[in-house]
């Protein structure tokens, strides 16, 4: 992906002021059609953003501007450059809406400096051919408005399992290998093989890796789908499996793989190119739209969830430091507390007018007072069923007076991860650091649990962990009621849960909670699943078939992971 370009040099332009006018008024013109033909196939909102970066092209005053500057001698291309600033640092000065546009103009204006230039413009190319798109990570905006029908795989350098960048990803069904040392060393035109499953990248590959990867594609293809059905224990323990989605558009295709519900909906993915709040009135229609896809069954739509590396520059723009630790979750929503309000009027109408059972929850709860501030304002605006995400170690220790109020927790073992480790989630040089087998993380899943069981308070996890088919079983014996995970990990995830009785479950959470690192706790598990010793409950009881590992899906100890 070409990376930004530099400021154009100031030296005085050779030509005369008539021909640089003109060379910039072709790039401007160039650059608004180019904009707009992307809009018109992008659709949808993007759409409206991309209407609005064309007209910036085409702004008269800004013309003015750069005909006054090549008049004075400049070329064409510092004109523009000088001109679209001068634009931005206005918009900046003005604060608020305004000031959101200034990031739209730097980059119309680095794609006119580029058509002047015949260099290709930052940002994700568009050439009228299929590739596979290598970058150092993409922003979650950029990734939601790939164009599936040329992007045949993702790579990046940058990112780790649980970025939003894979997440999305894995939403819109990209096959996508995130945090690939390397990645950028890859050359333009370089034919690779991109193996998600494998988490591998194959550059420059033989006919014979060629060959292999294409026979491996055509048994994936052939395999008979798993069942689908409610997920349970094999004692017949209900462990409900829902999905993880980020756009109502997903619903159809999780019901079809057998989700019981959703478990998570990520609100913030549908917004995240907004520069402005989305009014009451176009949330419903996504909520309602959502909701009708879910009769009868239980849907957790998440209050939206700004920060890192998803900003929504409506909730906070504010330029932190750290912005893992920083105003986000529920706390940038109870700065901008019209913004929630609005969100969960949005959530109660279209709740009125369908029949799912709709449960909402706060996003980056870290204590008590702010679960009572989050479910009395729900329940003030009508919504029945409120609860938290224990995303923060804080929230877990405490789990238990959270609970006291919530109707339920949900475990996002991403950021639960993240924070419990101190690794950022989105740096590659720390990703073996996140890794939700650890037994400080599992040790919190299981206070949330007991927590949730003494209160009689049902506690989910939708972080990616709950997509690890043997995790999954562990979390259910740390007293986990229910998974939520992306739709295409259900199936191995129910086909695992199937073959442990909870009383296994449990034995496997009290072998990985007595480990002492990640890599302990999975191959303790391991271990106990392929020999189970006389302590195993699989080894008295008669009715067992364990044990087996016959998912590939299933964790294996890597001797990488050392953290
Ligand atoms: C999590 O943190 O585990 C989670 C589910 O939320 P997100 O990944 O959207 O931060
Ligand atoms: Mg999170």
């Amino acid at each position: 992906m070409p990376a930004p370009l530099p400021e154009p040099a100031e030296t005085p332009s050779t030509l005369t002021p008539a021909a640089e006018l003109d060379r910039a008024t072709a790039a401007l013109a160039a650059t608004a059609a180019d904009i707009r033909a992307r809009g018109e196939r992008a659709g949808g909102t993007a759409h409206d953003v991309l209407e609005a970066q064309a007209f910036m092209a085409e702004d008269p005053t800004l013309a003015d501007d750069v005909e006054a500057r090549v008049q004075g001698g400049l070329t064409a291309e510092r004109a523009v450059f000088e001109a679209f600033a001068g634009f931005r640092d206005l918009l900046v000065s003005m604060g608020g809406y305004m000031a959101e546009r200034a990031t739209d103009l730097n980059d119309v204006s680095q794609r006119v400096v580029a058509n002047l230039q015949g260099v290709p413009a930052p940002g994700i190319p568009d050439p009228d051919f299929a590739f596979v798109l290598v970058a150092r990570d993409l922003a979650p905006a950029d990734t939601a408005l790939l164009d599936l029908d040329k992007v045949l795989a993702l790579i990046t350098s940058e990112g780790g399992p649980t970025s939003h960048t894979a997440i999305l990803a894995r939403d819109k069904a990209i096959v996508a290998v995130v945090g690939a040392a390397g990645a950028l060393e890859l050359a333009d035109g370089e034919t690779v093989i991109v193996d998600a499953a494998a988490g591998s990248v194959t550059a420059s590959p033989s006919a014979d890796d060629i060959a292999a990867a294409q026979q491996t594609l055509a048994e994936r293809k052939a395999r008979p789908s798993a069942p689908t059905g409610a997920g349970r224990l094999a004692d017949g323990t209900a462990v409900p499996l829902l999905a993880n989605l980020g756009s109502a558009d997903a619903a159809a295709d999780a019901v079809g793989k057998g989700a019981e519900g959703v478990g998570l909906f990520r609100t913030e993915f549908l917004f995240l190119d907004s520069t402005a709040a989305p009014t009451v009135e176009a949330q419903q229609e996504q909520y309602t739209k959502l909701l009708a896809a879910f009769p009868g069954k239980k849907v957790v739509v998440r209050a939206l969830d700004a920060g890192a590396d998803k900003p929504l520059s409506f909730l906070n723009d504010a330029d932190e430091e750290n912005p893992a630790l920083g105003l986000r979750g529920l706390r940038a929503l109870r700065a901008n507390e019209q913004i929630l309000r609005d969100q969960l009027t949005a959530l109660a109408n279209a709740d009125a007018v369908t029949d799912a059972d709709l449960w909402v929850m706060a996003p980056m709860v870290s204590t008590v007072e702010e679960t009572r501030y989050f479910t009395a304002l729900g329940r003030e605006l009508g919504l029945k069923t409120l609860g938290v995400m224990v995303e923060v170690p804080s929230a877990a220790l405490l789990a238990d007076r959270i609970l006291a109020d919530a109707d339920f927790a949900s475990i996002g073992t991403n950021d639960l991860t993240q924070y419990t480790l101190a690794a950022d989630r989105l740096l590659g040089s720390v990703a073996a650091f996140q890794d939700p087998w650890h037994p400080a993380v599992l040790r919190l899943v299981g206070d949330v649990g007991r927590a949730g069981q003494a209160l009689d308070k049902p506690v989910g996890v939708c972080g990616e962990a709950a997509a690890d088919p043997l995790l999954a079983v562990v979390l259910v014996g740390l007293g986990v009621t229910s998974l939520s995970m992306s739709p295409a990990a259900l199936a191995d995830v129910r086909a695992e849960l199937a073959l442990y009785t909870l009383e296994q479950a449990q034995h496997y959470a009290t072998l990985a909670l007595a480990a002492n690192s990640a890599f302990e706790a999975r191959a303790a598990v391991l271990e106990a699943q392929t020999h189970p010793s006389s302590t195993d409950p699989s080894s008295t009881d008669p009715s067992s078939t364990h044990p087996r590992n016959t998912h590939p899906r299933s964790s294996h100890a890597h001797e990488g992971d050392r953290p």
